[in-house]
């Protein structure tokens, strides 16, 4: 009989709630042992098909087995910079688990048999940053001639700028704001993506070579022509998905109610968790509501029990969506871990309207209760409201996490620049090149919200292209 799945140890729910440390410890040897012999190594491995940038899991599964931890490292590092990141974030019940033989067919998810890829690959990524392992690197002394410009420091801009740097490119990436990482930083909670494990992937990209400016807004301080005019002979841009989207629904601009980008840009990029060892304070409600139903919703519901908990205030979170559980696009183990933590779940419920006091603040939240109907463009059941099921909910602080659309800064200041009616770029789907020449572009600014790996996994194309690109000038 197969081994049953093992299971990373995990932090108390009691304990997780007091502090922002990591939630999942990970697996230990024995544990990483047990579950990659779990592994079929099926003749074709399916599981490939399902990691957007094709790393060869079967492979790296087997050099586990046999306690080549430094050999698993280089053939995840082959395909993908940031093992430990992606093995901390990565749906990968959506992707490579999805697709693992293990996984029965025409499942939504995949089921808890399929192999436990993404801890796999967080052991070899954490035994790698532990041992300062290094890749070894093909430079084309033809290539040091060419300096690339790299505009956003997200996955997607670190990963073009990684592979680039890696083959003798000069790279710069200029960043809007004052740290790199993009939503990595800004948005992830350090619970689960500790900041060290980032610094230290954006530490090994300087050691390439690769110069970070922050503070640099592309399309303010200075125009894409000019970076041309400064001798970049290309340019990849990773401007992200960051502007938040709202209800559109009266009281949105009372006070206490948030986006979840600037709700979490304060608590993470800010530090305001710190506070006041850090500079940036945060408002933190009695009752909290948070709208939504995918990552962000789940990342700033659990920071917001968070702060509650750490400030002495009863812990009264709760999240509402407008579909079932079955429709939140949130990964199934940020969903588990909130219901853990104590985060309330109320489904089916449209938000109306907020309702505030004579000083400003939010008070309350009116709502209608729905029921599913027909499916949607999107392919899941649509919301439709319940005629006369008004109700309201106190709330003195309430977080808007209901999707995020392209940053229009760049796109808006480049006539040139096609986008789509989403405010996305239009890009060759072979080479990511945009409708300017010598000028990429990758991650969630090409085709809306997805996720790190998929943002990698353009990126990666973006610098093959541009690397092609500069071998004909
Ligand atoms: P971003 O990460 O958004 O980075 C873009 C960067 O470009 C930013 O730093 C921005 O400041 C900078 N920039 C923009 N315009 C300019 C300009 N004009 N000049 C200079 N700099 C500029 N995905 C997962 O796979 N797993 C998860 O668990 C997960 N959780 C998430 C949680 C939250 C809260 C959010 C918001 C997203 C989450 N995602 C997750 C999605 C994932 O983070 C994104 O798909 C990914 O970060 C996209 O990468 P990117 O490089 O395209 O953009
Ligand atoms: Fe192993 Fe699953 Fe990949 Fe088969 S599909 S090689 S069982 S991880």
């Amino acid at each position: 009989m197969r081994e049953r799945p093992q299971k990373p140890k995990e932090l108390s729910p009691q304990e997780r709630i007091k502090s922002f440390d990591e939630v999942i410890l990970g697996y230990i040897e024995e544990q990483v042992l047990a579950e990659a012999k779990r592994c079929l190594r099926c003749k074709n491995p399916a599981c490939i098909a399902g990691c957007p940038v094709g790393i060869d899991i079967k492979k790296f599964i087997l050099q586990i087995v046999d306690k080549d931890y430094g050999g698993a490292y280089f053939t995840i590092r082959q395909k993908n910079d940031f093992a430990s990141i992606c093995g901390r974030v990565c749906p990968a019940e959506y992707q490579c688990r999805k697709t693992c033989v293990l996984t029965k067919k025409g499942s939504p998810f995949c089921s808890e048999e399929s192999i436990n890829i993404h801890f796999l690959e967080r052991f070899v990524g954490d035994y790698g940053m532990q041992k300062a392992l290094e890749a070894p690197i093909e430079r084309d002394e033809k290539l040091a001639k060419f300096k690339v410009a790299v505009v956003g420091s997200g996955p997607a801009g670190l990963c073009c700028a990684g592979e680039l740097a890696r083959r003798g490119v000069k790279v710069v990436v200029f960043e809007a704001l004052h740290k790199p990482g993009g939503v990595l930083r800004y948005g992830i909670p350090p619970f689960r993506l500790p900041r060290n494990i980032l610094d230290y992937e954006i530490d090994y990209l300087k050691k390439l070579g690769v110069e970070l400016i922050p503070n640099v807004i592309i399309g303010r301080t200075k125009t894409l022509d000019e970076l041309f005019k400064e001798g970049f002979s290309a340019v990849f841009l990773g401007l992200g998905a960051g502007t938040p989207g709202f209800l559109g629904i009266k009281g949105e601009n009372l006070c206490n109610v948030y986006s979840a980008n600037e709700f979490l840009t304060r608590v993470n990029l800010m530090s305001a968790f710190k506070f006041p060892e850090s500079h940036t304070p945060i408002n933190i409600g009695r009752q909290i509501i948070v709208i939504g139903g995918g990552n962000t919703a789940m990342d700033a519901a659990r920071a917001a029990l968070r702060l509650q908990k750490m400030n002495g205030i009863t812990p009264d979170t709760s999240v509402f969506y407008r579909r079932t559980e079955v429709e939140m696009p949130a990964r199934r183990l940020e969903i588990e871990h909130a219901k853990e933590e104590g985060i309330i779940f109320r489904f089916l419920v449209q938000p109306e309207e907020f309702i505030g006091n004579d000083a400003g603040f939010v008070q309350k939240l009116a709502c209608l209760q729905c029921q599913l109907g027909e499916p949607d463009e999107s392919g899941r059941r649509r919301p439709i409201a319940i005629k006369g099921s008004d109700f309201e909910a106190n709330c003195d602080l309430a977080v808007i996490a209901i999707g995020l659309k392209a940053n229009e800064v760049l796109t808006k200041a480049t006539a040139e620049l096609k986008t789509d009616k989403y405010g996305d770029l239009v890009v060759d789907p072979e080479t990511m090149e945009t409708s300017i020449k010598g000028v990429y572009a990758g991650g969630d600014i090409v085709g809306g919200e997805g996720t790190v790996i998929e943002a990698m996994g353009m990126a990666k194309k973006a610098s093959e292209a541009i690397i092609k690109y500069l071998e004909t000038k």
